[in-house]
């Protein structure tokens, strides 16, 4: 079975990892935390870097650390993961949906201005599976109605617009650092901001809201969404191999593209000009031509030895916002058909080209 995902790891991690155990500094404090926190920001052009636990802890102490008045509305792509919705529900605010583009599955900005209200407080685009949102558009549609931007950069490191990388335009941003990412501390995550009261929030928020001058007294609650020394040991190893992870993500899409082109009954992921697609997973999606639907081609391509994810299901069609009266009867096309129709093929730093002809020949049977 070729696996839909490995992370790359060298001895670079293990050597760091030593080094933390060695002198005993595994907790979260320690040189390879603050170093990794400082590395990351300025690898993306922020100016701090907050580690913590995972990306969905680091989306919840982003939305929490503006500190908006409860019922605020955020706005954010239906087609996401749940970590997103989830940390504007528990901070007391309201999500509010928008359909991607259908070629990027960006964050559609055609939709975002007529959902904005009164009570409209920030927008959180996702860079979907690697190609940014159209950040210079969105920044002025924020600062034109007084909006924050908080940036879900998990899929994307490394990615650019207009030469810029993602994770250091908005307010804040948000990454993960879980296995299948393309940077990994195994399980982790940042927030990424230049903002230094808001770095000073989002610090005491993943620690239990402290307060630096009087320890265990507090006047608000916080939580333990800490990242260890051990973790940013194996991130920082990792980040000094950025560049080969990002060229063989490239690589993996050129040579899935070359192979799966001819196919009509296909579509595969784009690169927009002006963008850098780091193409986190090799996502495809069936026209409405071929007779079967994403889950038939997933169990089909299993039989053939390769192993596939489906894509997200959209917020809208989520039964436990519904529970809360969110998003009844709410549609958005392009998110639904994503759903329904797409799926990534092996996408794992390890590949090899003989993998790719496999799972090429693989797609070409099923859809012979
Ligand atoms: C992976 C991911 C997250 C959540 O990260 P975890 O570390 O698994 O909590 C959040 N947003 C997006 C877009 C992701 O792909």
């Amino acid at each position: 079975m070729i696996p839909v995902s490995e992370p790359l790891l060298a001895g670079v991690e293990a050597k760091y990892v030593a080094d933390c155990i060695q002198t005993g500094w595994i907790s979260s404090e320690g040189r390879y935390l603050a170093a990794f926190e400082q590395a990351w920001a300025q690898y993306c052009g922020a100016e701090f870097g907050i580690g913590v636990s995972n990306g969905t802890t680091a989306l919840q102490i982003a939305v929490a650390a503006l500190g908006l008045e409860p019922g605020s509305e955020i706005i954010l792509p239906s087609f996401t993961i749940i970590s997103c919705s989830l940390a504007i529900v528990e901070a007391g605010c309201v999500p509010v949906l928008v359909d991607v583009e259908p070629e990027t599955w960006a964050l559609d900005l055609d939709q975002v201005e007529a959902k904005i209200t009164s009570k409209t407080r920030a927008i959180m685009p996702v860079h979907m599976f690697g190609h940014p949102v159209d950040m210079p558009r969105l920044m002025k549609i924020a600062a034109r109605y007084n909006l924050k931007v908080i940036e879900d950069a998990a899929e994307a490191h490394g990615a650019e617009v207009d030469g810029r990388r993602v994770g250091g335009i908005g307010d804040l941003s948000t990454f993960s650092f879980y296995a299948n990412k393309i940077i990994t501390t195994g399980e982790g995550g940042m927030v990424l901001t230049s903002d230094e009261g808001l770095a000073k929030r989002l610090r005491s928020l993943r620690n239990l809201c402290f307060k630096p001058e009087r320890r265990f007294f507090h006047t608000e609650l916080g939580h333990n969404y800490r990242l260890t020394n051990l973790q940013a040991a194996i991130g920082l190893a990792q980040l000094e191999r950025i560049d080969e992870h990002l060229a063989k993500k490239r690589w993996m899409a050129t040579s899935y593209a070359e192979r799966l082109r001819d196919l009509h009954q296909l579509r595969l992921p784009i690169e927009l000009p002006g963008y850098k697609n780091v193409y986190w997973m090799y996502s495809i999606v069936l026209s409405d031509d071929v007779p079967f639907d994403a889950v038939e081609f997933a169990k089909r391509l299993q039989q053939l030895g390769v192993q596939t994810r489906p894509l997200f299901l959209g917020m809208h069609e989520q039964p436990v916002f519904h529970e809360r009266g969110l998003h009844l009867n709410e549609r958005y096309p392009v998110t639904e058909r994503l759903a329904r129709r797409g799926l990534y093929l092996p996408s794992g730093l390890t590949l090899t080209i003989e993998q790719i002809d496999a799972v090429s020949d693989a797609v070409h049977k099923v859809l012979a």
